[in-house]
């Protein structure tokens, strides 16, 4: 594999956080990036890590960044109108960190709209504890503020790589119902999955990572950051609402303010089962976690007013992490603590034949449902790119191509990923995921559903909401 180098970084590189992902981006940004190595600087407060992080030979700041410090901390590192933030930590203001680099005239970009610590736990109105509040805080300060230096908002694998998945499987989806399709704006995309007949988007994911040792009572143990896993799985289930939907769940509330695109409900989101659907397992349960890209795609694919659209698909995740997150999950829930253990799996403690099966489940329409996605395994990866399993190399290599279209775009504003050529972003991605194929199936919520017990379900809408969800009665 050769290693194209995509663009100087003048000025200084800011990694803000050398967890799993920070660990697995930083082999990339010195692979596909000229930049001055003296000016590469590590924010990162866990002291544990301080050793690996002098290995790397980069400057160590082992400060966690605060509301309080983050414009001293972060201005005595800038260069006025140089440079690049990769934002990959927890418990940062992604607003205010974006708003200070744009201020600054320094690039930035994150995985997700993350907040200050204690966002997640700091209330009891679950209204705002909603990605929907997070990121609408991010749309209006674009729409306040719009151009300017380039801030990429949720550019990791979802939110972020699934986005540019849905543009490719609308054109294949197109191509194989001999739609003539070449949309060139937002508008454009968005009539085109209207007149495809998409009902809905799943983000469909089946991570089978499995250890060698089996997980220890206490353990949480997952492919990627356990607290940011359990950070969102207390959040509201969250989902953005389609027009095709004629159901709402007694405990959803929807919006009147903001891209009203979202529902939540009053249930965290990874206790809230879903049916979906991935080329491996092939029907399977997964969590309906909150994430930024139910709400982005469902947003962003509206056709007509926000209050009363034309078209508008449901979108939501549909996530089986791996098996000992699930585990893990089930004892969280079942004995209401958050364990004390925090595990994430290591690449080289990974069985042989392990795979993180991400893709977008487009449903709905004439061919009834195509998934589109990465199977990147395990054993692929080590090859690929040092110091990460496949769950986090589909995120570190959607970090690179971020990175580079706000190279080559830097006055672009603050945008997501399903505002980025989706062409441009993928021929950077593409070499770090593994097979990357479309599937189609005949499975729906209503395929083989056990009758014994009464559900209430919708027949003549098979792909309904209402037959997607889990329910008890
Ligand atoms: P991690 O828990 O392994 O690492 C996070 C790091 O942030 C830790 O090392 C921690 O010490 C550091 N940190 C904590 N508080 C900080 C502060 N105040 N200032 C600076 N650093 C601080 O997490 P990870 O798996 O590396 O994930 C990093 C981020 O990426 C998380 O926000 C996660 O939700 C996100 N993520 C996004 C995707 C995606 O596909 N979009 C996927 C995985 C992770």
């Amino acid at each position: 594999m050769t290693h194209p180098v995509y663009a100087r970084i003048d000025g200084p590189v800011i990694l803000i956080g050398f967890g799993s992902i920070g660990r697995g981006t930083l082999p990339l940004i010195e692979r596909h990036f000229d930049f001055d190595r003296s000016k590469l600087v590590i924010i990162e407060p866990n002291t544990a890590l301080s050793d690996d992080i002098a290995k790397t030979g980069y400057r160590h700041v082992a400060e966690a960044l605060t509301p309080a410090n983050y414009r001293d901390v972060l201005g005595g590192l800038f260069e006025a109108g140089k440079g690049f933030v990769v934002n990959l930590s927890v418990d940062t203001s992604s607003l205010d960190l974006m708003r200070f680099c744009r201020e600054n005239g320094v690039l930035y970009i994150d995985t997700v709209v993350e907040p200050w610590a204690g966002y997640y736990f700091g209330t009891d109105d679950n209204a705002d504890r909603t990605n929907y509040a997070l990121r609408q805080k991010v749309r209006d300060e674009k729409a306040a503020n719009p151009g300017g230096t380039t801030a990429v908002s949720c550019s990791g694998a979802n939110p972020g790589m699934v986005s540019w998945f849905v543009k490719e499987a609308l054109l294949m989806l197109a191509s194989d119902t001999g739609v003539t399709a070449d949309p060139t704006d937002r508008v454009g995309w968005a009539q085109l999955m209207q007149k495809l007949g998409v009902k809905g988007v799943h983000i469909a994911e089946r991570d089978t990572q499995v250890r060698t040792e089996p997980r220890q009572p206490g353990h949480f143990v997952n492919t990627w950051s356990v607290e940011g896993f359990i950070a969102e799985g207390f959040q509201p289930a969250e989902l953005g609402w389609g027009t095709a939907e004629g159901w709402m769940p007694a405990n959803a509330h929807s919006y009147d303010t903001g891209c009203q695109a979202a529902i939540w409900l009053e249930q965290p989101g990874a206790a809230t089962r879903v049916r979906t659907w991935c080329p491996t397992p092939g029907p399977q349960f997964g969590f309906l976690v909150t994430h930024n890209e139910a709400i982005s795609i469902a947003d962003y694919y509206t056709v007509g007013a926000a209050h009363a659209p034309d078209f508008r698909p449901t979108c939501h995740y549909a996530y089986h992490p791996c098996d000992d997150a699930v585990l893990s999950l089930h004892e969280m829930f079942g004995s209401n603590q958050i364990q004390d253990v925090h595990y994430i799996l290591d690449v080289n403690e990974i069985e042989p034949g392990g795979i993180d099966e991400l893709g977008v489940l487009l449903y709905g329409h004439e061919k009834n449902a195509l998934w589109y996605g990465s199977r990147l395994s395990n054993d692929e990866t080590k090859g690929l790119a040092p110091d990460q399993n496949a769950t986090g190399l589909q995120v570190t290599s959607a970090v690179l191509a971020g990175m580079v279209w706000a190279l080559e775009n830097p006055q672009a504003g603050i945008v997501e990923t399903d505002e980025m050529d989706h062409k441009r972003c993928l021929e950077v991605q593409r070499p770090y995921l593994g097979p990357v194929e479309g599937h189609y199936t005949d499975w729906t919520p209503l395929t083989d559903r056990q009758t014994q017990f009464a559900e209430d379900l919708d027949e003549d809408n098979p792909w309904a909401f209402r037959n997607v969800l889990e329910r008890l009665a």
